[in-house]
Order: C-alpha cells, then sequence, then structure tokens
C-alpha cells in the first residue's frame, strides 16, 4: 500500500501522457514553449481568474508574488504557524519580517483572533502590517470572509497559500480565487501534481501580472531580454510539465469527486470516535492529507507504530509548528497553544483517488483497535 499512489494514475493515462511529452520533445521549445501558456489559460478558466502565470514550484510562486510587493525589514507578514516551511521562509527571502499567527482547533487554518492580536503586537513594535499569508491547510480552504474584515481594516494584501487546495471550493467560488493572488504548487503529491516541481500564480490584478512575467524570467523587461529594472528569479515552468498538467487537468474533476468520497468511507468508520478536520458548511475539501487528532502524543505515535507494523504506511503533517523551528528560534517567545497541541497529536492517513474501500476498512480496523 502506498502513502500517495501515483503509479495507478499514470496507468490510466499513460498513453496521452507519452503524446505530450513527445510533442514537446519534436517541436524543441522546452522553455516557455506553446503548452506553458495554454496550460496558464485553462487554469484561469478552471478558477475563474483573470491571470494565471505558471512557475516552477510553490514555493517561487509565493516568493514571486513577495517579490512583486517589494517589502523591507520594516513590513510586516503574516502566517500561520501550522503550515509547511515554504510558507515561512519565502516570507524571510522577501526580506519582509515574518509574525507566526495561531490557528483554528478545528479547520486548522488561520485563526482571525491570533491574527489580529499578532497585527496589533506589530504595530506597537514599529512594523507596518503589510501582508497576510493564509494557508488552506490540507486543502480546506481558510474563512475569507473573516479575513476580508481584518485584510480590509489594516490594508493587507492577501496571499493566498492554495499549495495543497487546487480543486476546493467555498460554495461555488475556487480556491485560488480567494486572494489578492493566490499561488498553488504542481509538486507530485499534491491533489493537481506534475512529474517535478511546478506551480502557478493567479490574479485579477493585470499591473501585478505583468511584473510577475517579468520577475519570473530574471525581471527581463517586456521588449529588452538583456535589460532588467527589476529583480527577478528563474521562475519558470517547464514545457514538458505544462505537457504534463494539461492532460492530469481532464482527468482531475473525476479524482476530486474519488476524493470526496475515500473521505467519506473513511469517516463513515472512524467518526466519531476519531477527531477529524472539520469542515464547514459549503466548504469542498480537496483533501491533500486526511488526518486524525489522537489524545496525546503517546497515542498518536504508538498507532503509526502499529499500523507500520501492519504495512500501512503513514505521515505527520506536521510535526513541528513553524514557530518553534529552530531556523526561526527568534520567535519562540510567543506560544502558540494550537499548533503546538495539533502537531503533538495529529498524522495524515494513506489519501488518493484510487484508494479502494477494502484497503480502507483494513486501515480503519488497525486505528479502531
Ligand atoms: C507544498 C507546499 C508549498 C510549496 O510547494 P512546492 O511546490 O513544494 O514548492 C507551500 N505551501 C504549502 C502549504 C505546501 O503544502
Amino acid at each position: 500500500m502506498d502513502f500517495i499512489d501515483l503509479a495507478q494514475q499514470y496507468k490510466k493515462i499513460s498513453n496521452n501522457i507519452e503524446i505530450a511529452i513527445s510533442k514537446v520533445l519534436n517541436h524543441g521549445k522546452y522553455i516557455l514553449g506553446p503548452e506553458v501558456k495554454e496550460l496558464e489559460d485553462t487554469l484561469a478558466k478552471y478558477v475563474n481568474v483573470k491571470h494565471c502565470i505558471s512557475c516552477s514550484s510553490g514555493t517561487d510562486a509565493l516568493l514571486m508574488v513577495l517579490l512583486a510587493n517589494n517589502y523591507d525589514k520594516t513590513d510586516a507578514v503574516f502566517i500561520p504557524s501550522f503550515t509547511f516551511i515554504s510558507t515561512a521562509e519565502v516570507v524571510k527571502l522577501s526580506g519582509a519580517t515574518l509574525f507566526f499567527v495561531d490557528v483554528d482547533p478545528k479547520t486548522y487554518n488561520i485563526d482571525i483572533r491570533s491574527l489580529e492580536g499578532q497585527i496589533n503586537k506589530a504595530i506597537d513594535l514599529d512594523f507596518t502590517p503589510r501582508c497576510v499569508i493564509p494557508v488552506n491547510i490540507f486543502g480546506l480552504c481558510a474563512d475569507y470572509d473573516e479575513l476580508k474584515a481584518v485584510s480590509n481594516k489594516f490594508n493587507l494584501f492577501v496571499l493566498e497559500d492554495a499549495a495543497q487546495s487546487f480543486g476546493a471550493s467555498i460554495g461555488n467560488q475556487k480556491s485560488c480565487s480567494f486572494g489578492d493572488a493566490s499561488a498553488t504548487s504542481f509538486y507530485p503529491s499534491k491533489p493537481l501534481g506534475c512529474y517535478g516541481d511546478g506551480g502557478a500564480i493567479f490574479t485579477n490584478n493585470s499591473n501585478l501580472y505583468e511584473k510577475l512575467i517579468s520577475i519570473r524570467n530574471h525581471g527581463t523587461t517586456k521588449d529588452n531580454k538583456y535589460k532588467h529594472d527589476i529583480i527577478g528569479i528563474n521562475g519558470r515552468l517547464d514545457t514538458i510539465q505544462a505537457a504534463i498538467l494539461i492532460e492530469k487537468l481532464k482527468i482531475f474533476d473525476n479524482e476530486l469527486d474519488r476524493r470526496q468520497i475515500v473521505a467519506n468511507i473513511y469517516k463513515s468508520i472512524l467518526e466519531p470516535k476519531f477527531k477529524f478536520q472539520h469542515i464547514p458548511k459549503l466548504y469542498v475539501s480537496s483533501y491533500a492529507q486526511l488526518s486524525i487528532v489522537l489524545n496525546s502524543q503517546e497515542e498518536r505515535d504508538s498507532t503509526i507504530a502499529k499500523l507500520k507494523d501492519k504495512g500501512i504506511p503513514t505521515a505527520v503533517h506536521y510535526p513541528i509548528p513553524l514557530h518553534k523551528q529552530v531556523v526561526y528560534s527568534s520567535h519562540n517567545y510567543i506560544s502558540l497553544k494550537n499548533s503546538e497541541l495539533i502537531s503533538n497529536t495529529i498524522f495524515s492517513l494513506p489519501m488518493h483517488a484510487y484508494l479502494s474501500e477494502n484497503e480502507i476498512t483494513k486501515i480503519c480496523n488497525v486505528i479502531n483497535d
């Protein structure tokens, strides 16, 4: 059994993938070839946002937006502590000052009251609040209505970290459309993955779009390749990866439906004895991860060990909240209770679109034991 089974998916679409790749090999436009623009147009339409800029990874997607906003160390950027390390590192790399925020104990997404507290603290310390990066953790969108109230009040730029939530939605609005800019990842194990690294940025802001196109290509100007007016990076998505994603998108909605079914089977067996991430009404998660929280770290660790004995792989997302990471040790003066508790007691179950009911039952039996 695999934690995330990418082989079954490949088997299903291997013919089309191989044709798509060989098309690129034959036309030879390996960098920014026609498939890149085709993918961007398709993705923008899918999430109903004006502009899509594909790029080299989810991390670079976040970084490029922060670079475009031109922050310095007097500028404060707020992120939840319970997330993957990328969300923090890009803030540091952009030159802004990082503030960690606690998460909600039920949704594990950014907690609005903690956010307001940290914003006020930043103001007291003479920083200018500039940006919040809500993370749609495990594929569940944050509460963007609540966030909008705070971001309007403090004039914050909202950068949606949708690395785990491509395909998720609230009502009829899709993830990647909730931020002033939104960043997603096509890392192979994400809900929509390519066969290497990849990512994309979405925005309705045409000025920002033009700037990001330049930043993606070393800050080059439109009509002179060797004239640079802003600092950029090499942030391009390979044409081959774009061609792969075009094919994968064709089966993506079916896979999303399968993920809902898989999650529902798990929950029908394990709830209410075991606690899952709370999915509020009207929210559809893309289930990048399906996690449960146990009563203690000991109980969590022994359950993981028992599952491993039976050949069932699990993972812990994430064992150390970011404000407790050595690299951010200067931030250790804050205690973020919910992030710490969740990190100590959570673990993720095998989750992918091709998991069978038999496999799920087998996993659940061990957990119920
Ligand atoms: C995976 C992930 C990223 C980074 O994406 P990469 O494509 O691996 O660079 C950023 N934020 C979150 C929350 C992620 O899960």
